[in-house]
């Protein structure tokens, strides 16, 4: 595990409090946890702080942390996300007991359950019509009105029950619904809908069931077969935890999971809800689950995220129980403070201008020596040509430099970085657009790797490439996919209307050093004075590199405040 192991120093979270007490007082020699995804969609950042808190509490009290999935919806389900969903939790560096467990491998045993239920007279098939269901519960302010099918006999329900998973219902016409209290303040409490009617065909079942369990119903029994210890989940089952309860405390099962709930991450410049994903995704506004821009796993991957940067983001953010907005800057500074530990540095130009050093030998190559990482010499040396013709970055040329530009202009000298000091000779430019074509400079000889022998200062440092030896390549630079804070705050307006127009741009003449032809998909360097790029694992290929932005090197939003 990478995560840096500085709990010792800060305060447990108030759930680490908890498991540390139930511990600690006996009331539980093992603790297990579980992560219960719905295969309905990719993961995104907020499952990645359920992960984190799931599997690394278990990992932190040596106990052990399932993978269950929530499989009770089969019209929205599909194996890709299972597929897909197990790839992230695995990549994000956690481990799960044995085997990939399943609430639909509970069917038999949850049926059992209901009919249980029915025996103790705690439920009872009812034919209201799906709206009549909603008109009946009431309101806040107003009681439920109770089903006129209520007052079945066990007899006449156990009958029902029977016919209903046998199929001989349609849908929405019957439905298997705890009896508990029509008066009940909290809603989920005024006889709650526990089995539907669903004639679909499941991903694991197939088509043996035409009856489904809702998620009320099915999520304490399943962390109670599992024996989970604490169930963790997101502020929204607060309200529901009285049924959890209800449900376990009526049927005297031999275990009785915690529900805690804690608040769920939300981002600044983002939307987190797996429906609205969806929406991009089908949309076209991405380039699918996986675009680098996207706030799923799978994107932050394609992006350059590291698993490290993510478990840390979570471990930063902490564990609350009040809802909040984190800002994405923070987890942005945590991409960087680890790739800028890990990423060998390169230079690429993205917006190529041409130097020729006029008293540079014509066909003479040199190999410079770069460092791979200025501070970690044990990272290794790399060679560079260098020749007559270079590369530098356009704007890091100006014609009528002001005071406080310190690059190449009329009458300048700068540092070409692992290079030589150069002078400035003349430009010349097309006239119509006033765009610069080419800069004349010498090089003075003495000044290889950079320093002047006569001791001579120069303020600037630009980074080059050699025209001849460069590696063409495909850089896109992507940046936040929303273009303000909260694009679901007014809802008024479609969250798709704050779409970030700049969110990628792509450059298909950049050039980099030769070297960048070696990158492997996955791989990250970080370009000089740029930022951090990534080599795409779908696009990129060997010796044709297609570079993906994964972060720049300051915050340029914050500025923008
Ligand atoms: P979404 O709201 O994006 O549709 P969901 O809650 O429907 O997500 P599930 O597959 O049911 O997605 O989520 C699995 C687990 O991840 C749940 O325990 C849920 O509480 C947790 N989770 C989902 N979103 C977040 C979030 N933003 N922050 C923290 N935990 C989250
Ligand atoms: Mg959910």
């Amino acid at each position: 595990m990478e995560i840096l192991e500085d709990s010792e120093k800060k305060p447990l979270d108030f759930i680490r409090q908890i498991i540390a007490d139930d511990l600690q007082n006996g009331k539980h020699q093992k603790i297990v946890t579980r992560f219960p995804p719905e295969p309905n969609g990719f993961l995104h950042i907020g499952h990645a702080k359920s992960i984190c808190l799931n599997f690394g509490v278990a990992e932190e009290y040596a106990g052990t942390c399932n993978l269950r999935f929530d499989d009770t919806n089969p019209s929205k389900e599909d194996v890709a996300y299972v597929q897909s969903i197990e790839k992230d939790v695995h990549w994000l560096g956690f481990e799960w007991r044995e085997k990939v467990l399943y609430a639909s491998d509970y069917f038999p045993q949850l049926y059992d359950f209901a009919v249980e239920l029915i025996k103790q007279g705690k439920a009872y098939v009812c034919e209201l019509l799906p709206d009549e269901i909603r008109e009946y519960r009431g309101t806040l302010t107003e009681p439920g009105r109770e089903s006129p099918y209520r007052q079945r006999s066990v007899e006449e329900n156990l009958q029902l029950f029977t016919q209903m998973k046998n199929g001989e219902f349609s849908e929405g016409t019957h439905v298997l619904r705890a009896k508990i209290d029509m008066a009940s303040p909290n809603l989920n409490m005024r006889d709650p809908v526990i089995y539907r009617v669903l004639k679909a065909h499941h991903h694991r079942t197939g088509n043996t069931w035409k009856i489904y369990p809702m998620y009320d119903y099915t999520h304490c029994l399943s962390d109670m077969l599992e024996g989970i210890t604490h169930s963790l989940c997101t502020l929204e089952f607060q309200d529901h935890r009285p049924l959890y309860d209800w449900v376990l405390d009526t049927l005297s099962t031999p275990c009785h999971p915690r529900q805690i709930e804690f608040a769920r991450l939300n981002l600044t410049y983002t939307v987190m809800s797996k429906r609205k994903l969806l929406k991009m995704v089908e949309g076209g506004f991405v380039d699918g689950w996986d675009d680098p821009r996207m706030l799923t796993i799978s994107g932050l991957r394609r992006r350059g995220y590291t698993p490290a940067s993510i478990r840390n983001f979570c471990k930063t953010i902490g564990i609350g129980k009040s809802e909040s907005r984190i800002d994405m800057g923070v987890l942005e500074n945590e991409i960087r403070s680890d790739l800028n530990l890990r990423a060998e540095r390169r230079m690429c130009v993205l917006d190529p201008v041409k130097v020729i050093l006029d008293n540079y030998p014509d066909d003479l190559v040199e190999e410079m020596t770069g460092m791979n990482h200025p501070q970690a010499p044990d990272m290794g040396e790399r060679a560079i040509p260098f020749a007559r013709e270079i590369y530098i970055e356009r704007e890091d040329f100006m014609e009528n430099p002001t005071k406080k530009y310190h690059r190449l202009g009329p009458g300048r000298e700068v540092r070409l970085r692992y290079g030589y000091l150069i002078q400035y000779v003349s430009h010349s430019k097309d006239e119509a657009t006033g765009r610069i074509t080419e800069i004349h400079c010498t090089y003075d000889p003495e000044t290889k790797g950079g320093t002047a022998p006569d001791g001579r200062k120069v303020k600037g440092t630009i980074h080059w490439v050699c025209a001849k030896k460069g590696l063409p390549v495909t850089v896109r630079l992507y940046d936040r996919l929303f273009s303000v804070e909260d694009p679901e705050a007014d809802k008024n307006i479609d969250f798709l209307e704050h779409l970030n127009p700049m969110s990628k741009v792509i450059i298909s003449d950049a050039i980099a050093e030769p070297s960048l032809a070696a990158l492997q998909p996955g791989e990250t360097v970080q370009f000089e004075r740029q930022g951090y790029f990534c080599a795409d694992s779908v696009e990129s290929i060997a010796g044709k590199p297609v570079l993906n932005r994964t972060v720049t090197l300051r915050d340029s939003w914050e500025s923008k405040k």
